[in-house]
């Protein structure tokens, strides 16, 4: 019997993502041994003027990871007295749970909406319906690499007089009417892990903004609420970029458009050569690039086209599995009506995508869904 060569396609290959880096990332990481400057030095504040350039905001604070990105933009706002502890924040139900923590771990309420059944972002048309008397700020999140603004979201915004904090975690490089996401709102939290777009080797985080108020407060939460050594005026937490991260992130904010190109060539491949009546694709909303953090079909038979994908070789995963309102730690939550969220959450199926993906791996895929069909 012939038996055929099994091919094997990652998820990601993380490995490989840095490996195009290897030697200005060790050059990198050697000058930071040697400056003897580790915490907040040159590598962190030549990231922010970087970031800041790159996302068009006045002011990048580079943290500790994405959530406590968010959790810095939320406690700053409540400094300030824009926000007050048990306001509410729309964000949508199918999100990472840092989203919905970093409210929460402030003291606020989130208040969970349910997805866009075409564009997967919070359901603009939806979010009136949300609103009550305490909520005063919307967490919008450009999931899987797509801007969640749109003409209605931007209505609701201006009508309620939002404060608009991006989770711009899966999103870095994205534009919404030429702009980037996270400079669309009043401010961002942007995350650097490994797997994001733009990854750093280890976690990292930034808040971008520019309102120069929050600037100047996030800075100072973020390094113990000090803002001149040893006196401490507010509660702060110790959540700063260090210069190991910052020195990787400075290599690699080099290649970012590059790499979101590349994910873009891929995403093009699969749009126009998946054909399977059983596969709803991606859609792109209008007025905006995607950045293709996450590649996200839509199959109702989606167990059965996981397993035989697996079968085949082709790794996949699902962003993600269980609704925020179905989760055990926001039980409380629960009573919101956010069936679509878990209809969605049965039929979604994100595959391997990154910049390095070899043509023939897209290739076999492809070719691989295509002959799909569910077996009941
Ligand atoms: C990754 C991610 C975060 C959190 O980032 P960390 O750096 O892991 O803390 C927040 N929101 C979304 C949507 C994410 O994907």
């Amino acid at each position: 019997m012939k038996t055929e060569i099994q091919r094997q396609v990652k998820f990601l290959s993380l490995k490989k993502v840095n490996n195009k880096y290897e030697k200005d990332l060790l050059e990198a990481l050697s000058s930071v041994v040697n400056s003897g400057y580790f915490i907040r030095g040159k590598q962190t504040i030549l990231f922010e003027e970087n970031f800041a350039k790159y996302i068009g905001s006045k002011y990048v604070i580079g943290v500790g990871n994405g959530l406590d990105a968010l959790r810095l933009i939320i406690r700053g706002y409540i400094v300030l007295g824009k926000l007050q502890k048990n306001d509410s924040i729309l964000v949508p139900n199918n999100t990472f749970v840092a989203s919905v923590l970093a409210i929460r771990e402030e003291g606020l309420q989130p208040i969970l909406v349910p997805p866009s059944e075409t564009t997967y972002n919070i359901e603009s048309s939806k979010i009136e319906a949300y609103i009550q008397d305490n909520t005063t700020a919307i967490m919008p999140v450009h999931l899987y690499g797509m801007p969640a603004y749109n003409d209605v979201l931007e209505k609701v915004i201006k009508k309620h007089q939002l404060i608009v904090i991006e989770d711009n975690a899966q999103a870095v490089g994205a534009l919404y009417k030429s702009k980037k996401t996270g400079s669309l709102g009043h401010a961002a939290g942007i995350s650097f892990y490994p797997s994001k777009n733009l990854g750093a080797l280890g976690d990292a985080g930034a808040v971008v903004t520019s309102d120069s108020d929050l600037a100047r407060i996030v800075r100072i939460l973020s390094n113990y609420g000090s803002e001149k050594k040893y006196y401490h005026d507010y509660q702060g937490f110790n959540s700063r970029l260090d210069e190991i991260q910052a020195a990787v992130l400075n290599v690699k904010l080099k290649g970012i458009d590059a790499d979101n190109q590349q994910r873009s060539i891929i995403a093009q491949q699969y749009i126009y050569n998946i054909k399977n009546p059983y596969i709803k694709l991606p859609c792109i909303q209008d007025n905006c690039t995607h950045v293709w953090h996450l590649f996200v079909i839509r199959c109702s038979h989606k167990d059965q086209l996981q397993q035989y994908l697996m079968k085949n070789g082709v790794e996949t995963q699902i962003h993600y599995p269980i609704a925020m309102s179905n989760q055990t730690v926001f039980s409380d939550l629960k009573d919101q009506h956010c069936e679509a969220t878990s209809k969605m959450q049965n039929e979604i199926l994100s595959l391997p995508m990154s910049p390095v993906m070899e043509d023939d791996e897209v290739k076999y895929v492809i070719q691989t869904i295509n002959k799909f069909e569910p077996w009941i």
